[in-house]
Formats: structure tokens, C-alpha cells, sequence
């Protein structure tokens, strides 16, 4: 294993000038990911700093106007049993319960979850086949290798990985915003516009930089947040990955829908959102399941499977007609 040294950060402006100035250091908070990427040789930091106990980045506020702002270094489990979280955003703390176990959702934190890095095999279990992600420039194994849990939205020839968060689809569904500190400032960016797709440059999973700091993620006022739900498909009942997830919040009036917000995990290298079905379901009955499944195919035109996983194009609408159909019997 890599060796790293550890030290503790004492406050967040020190943190952030630290992280800016050395391109070795990262920031460790549950270290459930980051201590897994060492081992595996996917990442090899010289210095870690514990942010853990950086002060005021672990509340969970219920803000009057209805939203919510969660500290960076609140933990999953947690924000999953906040009476708030689950009173007004059920697909967020749904989200969250469906991820891990237990025992990681004790150490993990929110901004650790929205950091953490694919699980394809070929990125995480070896360093000699070719990964763009893992050793830019090297090719992708799995665009020709085994693909089945891969990407079916927004891959390029570079890297067709999946983002692994759960908690990240019921955020993008609701229009959160990631809280960033910086050297310069503290800067909102929309959660949709957080992680990036591959491109040609694959290595990097997301828009920060060196010295920034997530504090927090906030979400916003939604009608559509009280009747919402997380559905996620899996190989095995607990413990894993989502392989097609679906996150799906709506408003209703007499049955029709008015708004909806969805979005998917497990078919893109970022929360992907179905804008083109959101537009198409409203108006539509929740009681016309044919409607719904028309509408919903509409934001699969660009679906794109690779080798193995052409079964997902049809599972993901699936899941997204249950998670919304549930989600609307909450209305
Ligand atoms: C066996 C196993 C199963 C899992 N199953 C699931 C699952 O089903 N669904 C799911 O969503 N997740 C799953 N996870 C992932 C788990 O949720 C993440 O490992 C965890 O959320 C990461 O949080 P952490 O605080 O431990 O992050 P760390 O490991 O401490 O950090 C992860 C990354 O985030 C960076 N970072 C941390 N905090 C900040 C911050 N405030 N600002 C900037 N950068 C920061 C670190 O530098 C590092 O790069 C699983 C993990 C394991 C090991
Ligand atoms: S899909 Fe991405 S992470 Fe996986 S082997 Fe290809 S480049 Fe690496």
C-alpha cells in the first residue's frame, strides 16, 4: 500500500490552501472510498487531511422556505434518519438507505459519497489493463471487454463508466446545488452540472479543482419533493451497486401529472436526468400506464448500449415507470 502521511486540518481556510498548494494532499473524511482506491492502487496520495473536524459542515438544516442544506461531512446514515430529510425528500433518504451498508453509512459523508469514483473492474481491480480513467492514455478495457454494468447515456470511445452514487441521482433529481469553498470565495454550482461526462478526458469525474472544498449541498423548495421515491436494481439484495436505478419526485392534480422531475444511476458517468420524459408526462394520467411507458421512451431515443448491456434500455423504463407510479401514490 501506498504510504501517506495524515495530519488534521484545523480550520477550512487553512484546508483549502493546503489542498491548492499541494498537488499530493487529499482530504479524507470517512475515507471508505479513498483508503479502497489506495489499496487498489487507483489513487496514491502522499498526504492525507481529516476534515472531519472542520466545524459546522456535519448539520443537517431544514430550511423554512422547505428546502434542505446538508453538511459536507453529515453521514449517510444520518441524513437517511432525519425526520425532515424524510418528510420532504423520501427519494433522498431512500437513496441513501439503498446504498452500502450499515456500517458504511455510519462513517460515510455526503460530500465523500458525491466524490467517490466508478466501480468498474477494470479501473478499480488492476493497473495492468488499459483504463483512460486510471492512466490517461491508455485505452478502455471495458469498451470491448465485459460492459454489462457500463454505460448506456453520454459514453465516449475514452471511458464508458458508470457513477456509482445513489444519493447523487435523488440530488440531480431534485435540482440541488454542491456548496463549494474556495481560495477565491464560496460558489453554488447545480448538481446536474457537478459531475462531468468522459469526453476525451475521463480522469476527471467532476468540475473541481485543486482547493476547492464541498461544504454542503443544498436542495431547494420542490412540490414534486414530498411524493418522490429511489427505486434501485441490483445483482443482489444489499450491499452493491446500483446496476439501473431511478429516481422520480411528482405533482399531481386529479390524478395528472403537473411536474415531474427524474433522473437514473447506473446508465451514465453522471446522474443522468430525463428532461425529454418530463416534458412528455405532463398532463398524462398516473392511472394510463400506457401513456406513461410512451412517455418515458421518449428520453431513450439517445440510448446508446454497448456489447452487454442492450438489457438495460429496456430495464431502466422499467424502473422509472415503478419509481414514478410509486412516487405518485404518495401524492
Ligand atoms: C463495499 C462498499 C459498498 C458500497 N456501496 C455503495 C452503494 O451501494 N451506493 C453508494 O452510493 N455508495 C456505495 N459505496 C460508496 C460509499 O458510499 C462511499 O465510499 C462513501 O460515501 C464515501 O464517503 P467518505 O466520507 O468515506 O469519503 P472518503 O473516502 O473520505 O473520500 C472520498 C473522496 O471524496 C473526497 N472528499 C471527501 N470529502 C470532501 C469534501 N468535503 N470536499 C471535497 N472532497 C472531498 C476525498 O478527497 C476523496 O477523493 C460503497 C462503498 C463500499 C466500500
Ligand atoms: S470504462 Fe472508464 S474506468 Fe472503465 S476501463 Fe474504460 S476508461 Fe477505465
Amino acid at each position: 500500500m501506498h504510504p501517506f502521511g495524515l495530519s488534521r486540518a484545523i480550520d477550512a481556510s487553512t484546508a483549502i490552501v493546503a489542498h491548492a498548494d499541494d498537488p499530493q494532499l487529499a482530504f479524507i473524511a470517512g475515507g471508505t472510498d479513498l483508503l479502497g482506491l489506495i489499496k487498489d492502487r487507483a489513487a496514491s496520495p502522499d498526504r492525507l487531511l481529516d476534515i472531519n473536524g472542520l466545524r459546522g459542515m456535519a448539520q443537517i438544516e431544514a430550511l423554512p422556505d422547505g428546502g434542505l442544506r446538508i453538511g459536507a461531512l453529515a453521514r449517510m446514515s444520518d441524513v437517511a434518519a432525519d425526520v425532515e430529510v424524510r418528510r420532504r425528500f423520501p427519494v433522498i433518504a431512500e437513496g441513501l438507505l439503498f446504498a452500502a451498508s450499515g456500517q458504511l453509512r455510519n462513517m460515510a459523508s455526503i460530500g465523500g459519497n458525491i466524490m467517490q469514483r466508478t466501480r468498474c473492474p477494470y479501473f478499480r481491480d488492476g493497473d495492468d489493463l488499459p483504463c483512460n480513467k486510471r492512466r490517461p492514455g491508455t485505452g478502455c478495457a471495458a469498451l470491448t471487454g465485459i460492459n454489462r454494468t457500463h454505460a448506456i447515456f453520454g459514453w465516449s470511445d475514452s471511458c464508458v463508466a458508470t457513477h456509482p452514487s445513489d444519493v447523487a441521482v435523488a440530488f440531480a433529481s431534485m435540482d440541488a446545488n454542491v456548496i463549494v469553498r474556495s481560495r477565491t470565495g464560496e460558489r453554488s454550482i447545480p448538481f446536474t452540472q457537478f459531475h462531468r461526462l468522459p469526453g476525451d478526458s475521463p480522469e476527471r469525474d467532476n468540475v473541481l479543482e485543486r482547493g476547492d472544498l464541498i461544504v454542503a449541498v443544498e436542495v431547494p423548495a420542490r412540490i414534486e419533493g414530498r411524493s418522490s421515491h429511489y427505486l434501485k436494481i441490483r445483482d443482489r439484495q444489499s450491499y452493491e451497486f446500483a446496476l439501473v436505478s431511478a429516481a422520480a419526485g411528482v405533482a399531481t392534480s386529479a390524478r395528472k401529472i403537473s411536474s415531474v422531475r427524474l433522473a437514473m444511476g447506473g446508465v451514465a458517468h453522471k446522474p443522468w436526468r430525463l428532461t425529454a420524459a418530463e416534458s412528455a408526462l405532463r398532463g398524462v394520467s398516473l392511472d394510463d400506464a400506457n401513456a406513461l411507458r410512451a412517455a418515458i421512451a421518449t428520453a431513450f431515443a439517445e440510448a446508446r448500449p454497448l456489447a452487454h448491456n442492450a438489457f438495460k434500455v429496456e430495464l431502466a423504463q422499467r424502473v422509472v415507470l415503478r419509481a414514478l407510479e410509486t412516487a405518485g401514490g404518495r401524492a
